[in-house]
């Protein structure tokens, strides 16, 4: 009944550390963000490979390992949709000022684009076949995207698989990157508590592998920070 979720999408990894992820729509190919820069090359020849053009660019949040490619994606994609939550698109362009009711400090690198976003899109919204997720804390505007059609979940930085499955309020000793480049650890453990009760089939993040039936892991690393706690 469910679509192999292996199937469902093809991931490039640059140096098995940073994803960028191509999904499969009936009008052409979705890409999960776009990695580092100097990904474009990759992300491409995999889009050839499939034999299908990328016709929107949808972004999990605006960290600069996220949105490294984007300027050279759009260069050779000049129609393709743009698509970032408004919280973000603020972050994308290298503004890191607080927005009303924000606490704290956003963290990590910003490099910003050049490239704007075409729409803004928001939780609870579709792009494609894909459920728009908010999914605040490693950054404010932070979303994730869920495959109506096999459950696979595409959560950017909410979880990492790299060296075990970790939400970004607790640091992966391994590699803690995400950890230190959430904005709130607080609100971030609460977006992947959400997360969970979507039950995905596959937890597709930012970092690390793709992990299939990830449930119990997920149910884990939500333990574990809790136990730890998100304050200071
Ligand atoms: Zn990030």
């Amino acid at each position: 009944m469910s679509i192999p979720t292996v199937e469902s999408h093809t991931r490039i990894s640059r140096y098995g550390l940073v994803n960028a992820f191509l999904v499969r729509e009936e009008d052409g190919l979705t890409l999960i963000d776009t990695a580092i820069k100097g990904s474009a090359k990759k992300i491409l020849a995999a889009a050839a490979d499939l034999g299908e053009p990328i016709v929107r660019i949808a972004l999990t949040h605006a960290h600069g390992d996220h949105i490294g490619s984007l300027d050279e994606l759009r260069a050779a994609l000049p129609d393709a949709e743009v698509l970032i939550s408004s919280r973000d698109a603020i972050l994308l362009t290298g503004d890191k000022t607080l927005q009303e009711g924000e606490t704290g400090k956003i963290k990590g690198g910003f490099p910003g684009a050049k490239t704007k976003p075409t729409r803004t899109i928001e939780g609870g919204e579709r792009v494609g076949s894909l459920e728009v997720i908010a999914t605040p804390g490693h950054t404010p505007g932070h979303l994730a995207f869920l495959d109506t059609r096999d459950r696979t979940l595409y959560c950017g930085d909410v979880f990492s698989t790299l060296f075990g499955v970790y939400t970004s309020a607790q640091a992966n000793p391994l590699f803690p990157l995400p950890y230190f480049a959430t904005w709130s650890k607080e609100i971030e453990l609460e977006s992947a508590i959400e997360l969970r009760t979507h039950e995905p089939s596959a937890l597709a993040p930012g970092h690390g592998p793709v992990n299939i039936d990830a449930l119990e892991q997920i149910d884990d690393a939500i333990a574990k920070a809790a136990e730890i706690g998100t304050k200071g």
